[in-house]
């Protein structure tokens, strides 16, 4: 992340160090334009949480990391704009879990997976462990109609898990169609992903995957009951109730 030109006494120097990590990013070829548009949105519902990792994401984060380390075949959907501020913590999730890395993009050019792919191996991640960039692995999800349809055979489609961070509705909606479970980060509890996925976390990227990650190092000892005995009780109608009313309280 850079942030030459965020002065450091800013009041706001995190969030305009943020901003130009995305702006850099669609400079880069990494992010597709609407992804900060996209992140616009997501600054606004940040102001609205109070910018800090609420308790309803906290719940969210460990049933997150439960599911996960409970998965047979987990998979993290990356795209531009989490390539751009989270490149680090993603391939520390894709350790501690461990998980299969697959780009998968809404706004698809060879030039942007590229660009992608580039971030995470000039950070010592193997091109060949990279998937939804080889061409002749690709398959299509009948569920979906638009590029997202795309994906990797030994990937999201035989996933039973998709982490799927800033992620569209129709897909989230298809991949839990087709008995998949999804795990999304959203800062809209209001949108269409975050009402479909089985797990949401309600928080900033930025915030939520650090402590994601410690989660699951700090729960990977745990047995396979305790860790299905955290699932069984996480009720994500529930947390997507109190962040709404987070919102709308203030
Ligand atoms: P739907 O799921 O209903 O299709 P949408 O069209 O708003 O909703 P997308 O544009 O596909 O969804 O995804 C962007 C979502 O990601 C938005 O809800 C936005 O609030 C959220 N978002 C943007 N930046 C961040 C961030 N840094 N951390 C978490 N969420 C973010
Ligand atoms: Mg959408």
């Amino acid at each position: 992340m850079t942030g030459e030109y965020v002065p450091e006494n800013h009041p706001r120097t995190e969030s305009l160090r943020i901003r130009h990590a995305i702006i850099d990013g669609l400079k880069n070829n990494v992010v597709a334009e609407a992804g900060l548009i996209a992140h616009g949105r997501g600054e606004a519902l940040d102001y609205l949480i109070g910018e800090k990792t609420n308790p309803f994401a906290i719940k969210a984060i460990e049933a997150a990391a439960a599911l996960l380390l409970l998965a047979k075949h987990p998979v993290f959907s990356v795209n531009g704009n989490i390539a751009a501020l989270v490149p680090d913590e993603t391939i520390d999730l894709s350790k501690a879990v461990p998980l299969a890395l697959e780009i998968n993009l809404f706004y698809r050019t060879r030039e942007r997976e590229e660009a992608i792919a580039q971030v995470f191996t000039s950070r010592g991640v193997s091109e060949d462990s990279l998937l939804g960039i080889a061409l002749d692995k690709r398959t299509e999800i009948d569920e979906i109609t638009h590029n997202r349809r795309i994906v990797d055979n030994r990937g999201i489609n035989v996933a039973d898990v998709v982490f799927v961070p800033l992620e569209d509705g129709d897909r989230t909606e298809a991949l839990v169609s087709r008995g998949q479970k999804v795990v999304t980060i959203d800062l809209n509890p209001l949108s269409r992903t975050a009402q479909k996925s089985h797990i949401t976390i309600v928080d900033n990227l930025v915030r939520a995957m650090p402590i994601l990650v410690n989660k699951v190092n700090q729960l990977s000892s745990n047995s396979k009951e305790q860790l299905e005995k955290i699932i069984s009780d996480y009720d994500n109608d529930l947390i997507l109730k109190e962040a709404e009313k987070a919102i709308r309280s203030i």
